[in-house]
């Protein structure tokens, strides 16, 4: 086995990938040899992380795309076809916390949204994606999930339920592309400081309470989005080449703990 750049001769699609976990991903594979399609709302600033890419030497193109618009995600992968030819790796990264509320004022739009980008999204990217995989005979998909979709917390209902199901996906998804050699697996981001948790943030560090940040884990700290970019790394390579179905924590043992008080 290589100890040189993972990815070299492979073609990987990432989607959220303007900012945060997604943005450190694509830099992360353009330092190891990847060909990288990157695709988010936000335009400017997914420029700005191809330009970046593109820097360390990778071959990039982007396109702003809605994960949760099949005809868009059609497109997307198209363009990754007719670019390259090829479609190795999907990193299924997209996603958004929607509004925290409780049960009793929980409202269908928030749910509608949140289950079309954070489980439809990888849903429709794995349908248009894993053919070209299983004609291939190999491929890896790596879903961001979340600690929030192994353990619950109070008003994060959609946001909770949607990372569940992505989890459970990623199992369903593992089970029907195992025999073409194509594998699907989840990361579980615990407490990173990126554009989603902006709020958190800027919150704790103007009241003071900048310590309290991911106090709740094993480690004591948050995490950084190279942190989760490494075990999509991992995943998407082949050092993981009998890795399949499984969802990974990467939390500073903040799911690994009882957390009893004291
Ligand atoms: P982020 O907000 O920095 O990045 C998410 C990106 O997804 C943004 O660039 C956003 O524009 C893009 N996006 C939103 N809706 C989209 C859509 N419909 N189509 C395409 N792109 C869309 O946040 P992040 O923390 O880097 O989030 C990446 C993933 O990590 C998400 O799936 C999130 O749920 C997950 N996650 C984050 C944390 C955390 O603490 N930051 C914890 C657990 C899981």
């Amino acid at each position: 086995m290589s100890t040189g750049p993972r990815l070299q001769g492979k073609t990987a699609i990432i989607t959220g990938a303007a900012s945060g976990i997604g943005a450190a991903t694509a830099t992360l594979f353009a330092e190891h040899g990847a060909s990288l399609v990157l695709a988010d709302v936000v335009e400017e600033a997914l420029a700005a992380v191809a330009a970046k890419a593109e820097e360390k030497g990778a071959k990039v193109v982007y396109k702003t795309t809605d994960v949760s618009d099949e005809e868009q995600v059609k497109a997307l992968v198209d363009l990754a076809l007719e670019t390259y030819g090829q479609i190795d790796v999907l990193c299924n990264n997209a996603g958004i916390t929607g509004d925290f509320t409780d049960m009793n004022s929980e409202d269908q739009e928030n749910w509608k949204k949140v289950l079309a980008v954070n489980l439809i999204g990888p849903v429709l990217l794995t349908k248009y994606a894993a053919p070209h995989m299983k004609e291939k005979g190999c491929g890896s998909i790596v879903n961001t999930a979340s600690v929030a979709g192994i353990r619950a917390g109070a008003g994060s209902n959609a946001y909770s339920a949607s990372k569940a199901a992505l989890i459970n996906f990623t199992k369903t998804a593992a089970c029907d592309l195992g025999s073409f050699n194509v594998r699907v697996n989840a990361v579980c981001p615990g407490l990173i400081e990126t554009g989603m948790t902006k709020m958190v943030f800027d919150y704790a560090r103007d009241t003071g309470k900048e310590a309290k940040l991911g106090s709740r884990c094993e480690m004591k700290r948050y995490g950084l989005p190279h942190e989760i970019a490494f075990a999509i790394l991992f995943l998407a390579s082949d050092e993981s080449s009998y890795v399949t179905g499984q969802h990974l924590a990467v939390d500073g043992g903040n799911t690994a703990s009882l957390n009893l008080p004291g």
